[in-house]
């Protein structure tokens, strides 16, 4: 066995504790914004793709009507989570504790309505832009016609998942009238199933995890030349898809008089499964915050890829299953046992760090949450709500390295809620049931 394994935090990984990492190589943002593979402009761009889109999603998808179109979630204060977080650890928690609610995200009801809904609708533009059908300065209500449906029918849309990139990707593909089809890892809900199935998506079932899915979509694409495969290992659009999240942010933070200054820092709690989501939100925070913003990613104890990846430098080159770790978790979205081929190097500046959670946990902060700010999310969900605590109590040293100790009483946490709204009453039951039995 090589070198590595022998580390501390890899051997606590291996043992399935719950470990809280900060990452040796973050960097002052000025020093390697010019070097990152993607900028400020890449953001901007999706940014307006999904403007353009958006009188078309306003038509089709009525849940979007509200927000004309743009697919976005609230910020909101949770001041009683707050106060049970601090009861439940006996610590007292100085600033403020925010939850970005993308588990009630429009069309999808996770936080893959950003990032694979914008790949489909890049996709879907391109095609149409390539075929003569559009000029980017049309109303793209032009979408929901026939002629368009029929022009999509004719070309395929292929993803992995296990679940919810299925869904908002399938859902997407599947009103502008592609032939759509969903690899569902062995871990993907029974439910998530039914309703693509539906809504007329091929679902095809694997009884391997989330890689193996992934593997026989992208071997499928490459047997039709008009086959898209959107590759969540290895996107640049997903990701940039997801950034978008950080232009909306600001706006919201400022609308709610919130400051993030160099006297005021923000913490943001991100739950990662391939790296895609949080990875996108953290390039865009870091754009648009600078080393104001530090953004952490919460993985489940038995899918711990991206730290591995980055405590290693192996990245993608390394899975948990080498190390014996089971990639079975309660936790479906970040079942993931591989990290995607380009976030990690990117992260290996921008990260402030990774904690792990293990799945008993993730029932008990999902218990709490409906309890404190009766928010329903699933096990993924809930991987946000221990941010604030690890950074008050493993977090010490970072908080001092960082001059951030003073600062904390106008500090800004937010936990990013990433999914649940579509988890069927029954089984939202049984996971608050569960967390209740845990927490008793
Ligand atoms: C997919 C997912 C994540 C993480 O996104 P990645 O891009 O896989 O890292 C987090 N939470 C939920 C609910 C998800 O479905």
């Amino acid at each position: 066995m090589t070198d590595y394994i022998h580390t501390p935090v890899v051997q606590s990984l291996i043992a399935l504790q719950e470990i809280t990492w900060f990452n040796p190589k973050k960097a002052r943002f000025d020093d390697v914004q010019s070097t990152l593979p993607l900028q400020m402009s890449d953001m901007l761009d999706a940014s307006d793709r999904l403007t353009r889109f958006a009188p078309y999603l306003a038509q089709v998808f009525p849940d979007t009507a509200a927000t004309n179109g743009i697919i976005e979630s609230e910020l909101i204060a949770v001041p009683a989570l707050q106060l049970a977080l601090s009861d439940v650890m006996n610590l007292d928690i100085p600033g403020r504790l925010w939850m970005k609610c993308d588990n009630q995200l429009p069309i999808a009801g996770s936080i893959k309505a950003r990032g694979g809904i914008y790949e489909v609708l890049l996709h879907a533009e391109n095609l149409a832009l390539a075929k003569g059908f559009l000029k980017t300065s049309d109303d793209y209500r032009l979408f929901d016609s026939a002629s368009f449906r029929e022009l999509f029918s004719k070309h395929q849309i292929i993803v992995g998942s296990t679940g919810n990139l299925g869904l908002s990707i399938g859902i997407m593909s599947a009103k502008l009238g592609f032939d759509v089809t969903v690899h569902m890892s062995s871990d993907a809900r029974e439910w998530k199933k039914v309703l693509l199935r539906s809504k007329g998506v091929n679902v095809v079932e694997h009884t391997a995890d989330y890689g193996v899915a992934v593997a026989q979509g992208r071997q499928e694409a490459m047997q039709q030349d008009t086959a898209y495969f959107i590759d969540d290992e290895d996107s640049k659009s997903l990701f940039l898809g997801y950034s978008v999240a950080a232009l909306r942010l600001q706006k919201q933070l400022i609308e709610q008089g919130v400051v993030v200054d160099e006297n005021h820092p923000l913490f943001v709690y991100l739950p990662c499964g391939v790296g895609g989501a949080p990875g996108g939100i953290t390039f865009g925070l870091k754009q648009v915050f600078g080393d104001h913003v530090h953004c952490f990613f919460a993985e489940p104890t038995h899918s711990p890829c991206m730290v591995l990846g980055m405590e290693t430098g192996l990245h993608n080159a390394i899975s948990v299953q080498e190390l014996g770790i089971d990639n079975q978790t309660c936790a479906d979205g970040l079942a993931v046992g591989r990290p995607s081929a380009f976030v990690g190097p990117m992260m290996d500046t921008l990260l402030s760090g990774v904690y792990t959670v293990s799945d008993d946990n993730l029932y008990r902060h999902l218990a709490i949450l409906v309890d404190t700010e009766n928010m329903p999310v699933e096990p993924s969900g809930a991987a946000g709500v221990s941010g604030v605590l690890r950074m008050l109590t493993a977090g010490r040293s970072y908080l001092s390295d960082h001059q951030l100790d003073d600062k904390l009483p106008q500090a800004t946490h937010i936990m990013w809620a990433t999914g649940g709204d579509m988890v069927p009453q029954e089984e939202r039951k049984n996971y608050y049931q569960k967390g209740q039995a845990l927490l008793r």
